[in-house]
Protein backbone atom coordinates (compact mmCIF):
# COMPACT_ATOMS: atom_id res chain seq x y z
CA UNK A 1 0.00 0.00 0.00
CA UNK A 2 1.51 3.23 -1.03
CA UNK A 3 1.83 5.69 1.70
CA UNK A 4 0.60 9.13 0.14
CA UNK A 5 0.14 12.58 0.91
CA UNK A 6 -3.40 12.53 2.77
CA UNK A 7 -2.07 9.21 4.77
CA UNK A 8 0.16 12.14 5.87
CA UNK A 9 -2.20 14.68 6.56
CA UNK A 10 -4.38 12.01 8.23
CA UNK A 11 -1.47 10.98 10.91
CA UNK A 12 -1.10 14.67 11.77
CA UNK A 13 2.47 14.70 9.72
CA UNK A 14 1.96 17.19 7.56
CA UNK A 15 -0.08 19.96 8.61
CA UNK A 16 -3.26 20.77 7.28
CA UNK A 17 -6.88 23.07 8.01
CA UNK A 18 -8.58 20.19 9.00
CA UNK A 19 -12.79 21.12 8.86
CA UNK A 20 -14.17 17.99 10.20
CA UNK A 21 -13.25 14.32 10.81
CA UNK A 22 -15.23 11.15 12.46
CA UNK A 23 -14.15 7.55 12.44
CA UNK A 24 -14.18 7.48 8.75
CA UNK A 25 -12.91 10.66 7.14
CA UNK A 26 -10.97 13.20 7.48
CA UNK A 27 -12.08 16.54 5.93
CA UNK A 28 -9.70 19.86 4.70
CA UNK A 29 -9.03 22.61 3.26
CA UNK A 30 -7.34 21.89 -0.28
CA UNK A 31 -4.03 24.19 -0.07
CA UNK A 32 -4.57 25.40 -3.55
CA UNK A 33 -8.85 26.27 -3.86
CA UNK A 34 -10.59 26.33 -7.17
CA UNK A 35 -13.65 27.81 -5.41
CA UNK A 36 -14.40 29.97 -2.51
CA UNK A 37 -15.08 26.64 -0.75
CA UNK A 38 -12.65 23.98 -1.97
CA UNK A 39 -12.79 21.04 0.84
CA UNK A 40 -11.31 17.34 -0.07
CA UNK A 41 -13.22 14.38 1.84
CA UNK A 42 -11.10 11.89 2.50
CA UNK A 43 -11.50 8.26 3.66
CA UNK A 44 -9.18 7.34 6.71
CA UNK A 45 -8.80 3.50 4.44
CA UNK A 46 -6.20 3.68 1.85
CA UNK A 47 -7.79 3.46 -1.73
CA UNK A 48 -5.82 4.33 -4.94
CA UNK A 49 -8.69 5.45 -7.15
CA UNK A 50 -12.68 4.74 -7.78
CA UNK A 51 -11.53 1.94 -9.56
CA UNK A 52 -10.18 0.18 -6.65
CA UNK A 53 -13.75 0.79 -4.96
CA UNK A 54 -15.64 -2.24 -4.48
CA UNK A 55 -18.84 -3.35 -2.97
CA UNK A 56 -17.65 -3.17 0.61
CA UNK A 57 -17.00 0.44 0.12
CA UNK A 58 -20.65 1.27 -1.06
CA UNK A 59 -21.43 2.68 2.51
CA UNK A 60 -17.76 4.84 2.87
CA UNK A 61 -18.46 6.65 -0.81
CA UNK A 62 -22.14 7.38 0.86
CA UNK A 63 -20.72 8.86 4.26
CA UNK A 64 -18.35 11.06 1.91
CA UNK A 65 -20.94 12.83 0.28
CA UNK A 66 -22.91 13.00 3.18
CA UNK A 67 -20.51 14.19 4.80
CA UNK A 68 -20.06 17.16 1.83
CA UNK A 69 -23.60 17.68 2.11
CA UNK A 70 -23.73 18.34 5.85
CA UNK A 71 -20.61 20.54 5.65
CA UNK A 72 -22.60 22.78 2.84
CA UNK A 73 -25.72 22.60 4.69
CA UNK A 74 -23.49 23.97 7.86
CA UNK A 75 -21.45 26.50 5.99
CA UNK A 76 -24.72 28.16 4.40
CA UNK A 77 -24.15 27.21 0.77
CA UNK A 78 -25.76 23.76 0.68
CA UNK A 79 -29.26 26.18 -1.59
CA UNK A 80 -27.03 28.31 -3.57
CA UNK A 81 -25.15 24.99 -4.78
CA UNK A 82 -21.90 23.23 -5.38
CA UNK A 83 -20.09 20.42 -6.88
CA UNK A 84 -19.14 17.23 -5.74
CA UNK A 85 -15.99 15.22 -7.77
CA UNK A 86 -13.87 12.54 -7.77
CA UNK A 87 -11.14 12.70 -9.91
CA UNK A 88 -10.03 9.13 -11.32
CA UNK A 89 -6.40 8.58 -12.77
CA UNK A 90 -4.31 10.55 -15.11
CA UNK A 91 -7.12 11.83 -17.82
CA UNK A 92 -9.45 12.78 -15.19
CA UNK A 93 -6.91 14.90 -12.94
CA UNK A 94 -6.07 12.67 -10.14
CA UNK A 95 -2.80 13.86 -8.93
CA UNK A 96 -3.02 12.50 -5.10
CA UNK A 97 -3.43 8.54 -5.45
CA UNK A 98 -6.08 8.06 -2.16
CA UNK A 99 -9.16 8.81 -2.64
CA UNK A 100 -10.76 11.83 -2.27
CA UNK A 101 -13.85 13.57 -2.83
CA UNK A 102 -13.82 17.56 -4.01
CA UNK A 103 -16.11 19.98 -2.58
CA UNK A 104 -16.35 23.08 -4.33
CA UNK A 105 -18.72 25.94 -3.94
CA UNK A 106 -19.26 29.13 -1.95
CA UNK A 107 -20.00 31.03 -5.32
CA UNK A 108 -21.04 30.22 -8.29
CA UNK A 109 -18.75 27.52 -10.46
CA UNK A 110 -17.90 27.83 -14.11
CA UNK A 111 -19.91 25.72 -16.06
CA UNK A 112 -19.58 22.67 -17.53
CA UNK A 113 -16.84 19.99 -17.86
CA UNK A 114 -13.63 19.31 -19.53
P1 LIG B 1 -6.60 15.50 -7.31
O1 LIG B 1 -5.91 16.30 -8.37
O2 LIG B 1 -5.78 14.27 -6.95
O3 LIG B 1 -8.02 15.17 -7.59
O4 LIG B 1 -6.67 16.42 -6.04
C1 LIG B 1 -5.60 16.60 -5.19
C2 LIG B 1 -5.80 17.92 -4.50
O5 LIG B 1 -4.91 17.98 -3.39
C3 LIG B 1 -5.48 19.14 -5.38
O6 LIG B 1 -6.64 19.94 -5.54
C4 LIG B 1 -4.37 19.86 -4.62
O7 LIG B 1 -4.49 21.26 -4.66
C5 LIG B 1 -4.50 19.30 -3.22
N1 LIG B 1 -3.25 19.26 -2.48
C6 LIG B 1 -2.02 18.91 -2.97
N2 LIG B 1 -1.10 18.97 -1.98
C7 LIG B 1 -1.76 19.39 -0.86
C8 LIG B 1 -1.33 19.63 0.49
O8 LIG B 1 -0.16 19.49 0.85
N3 LIG B 1 -2.29 20.04 1.36
C9 LIG B 1 -3.59 20.22 0.99
N4 LIG B 1 -4.44 20.63 1.94
N5 LIG B 1 -4.03 19.97 -0.27
C10 LIG B 1 -3.12 19.57 -1.18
Amino acid sequence: MTDTLFDKIIRREIPAQIVYEDADLVAFKDIHPAAPVHVLFVPRKSIATVNDLTNDDAALIGKLVLAASAYAKREGFAESGYRVVFNCNADGGQTVYHLHLHLLGGGPLRVGFG
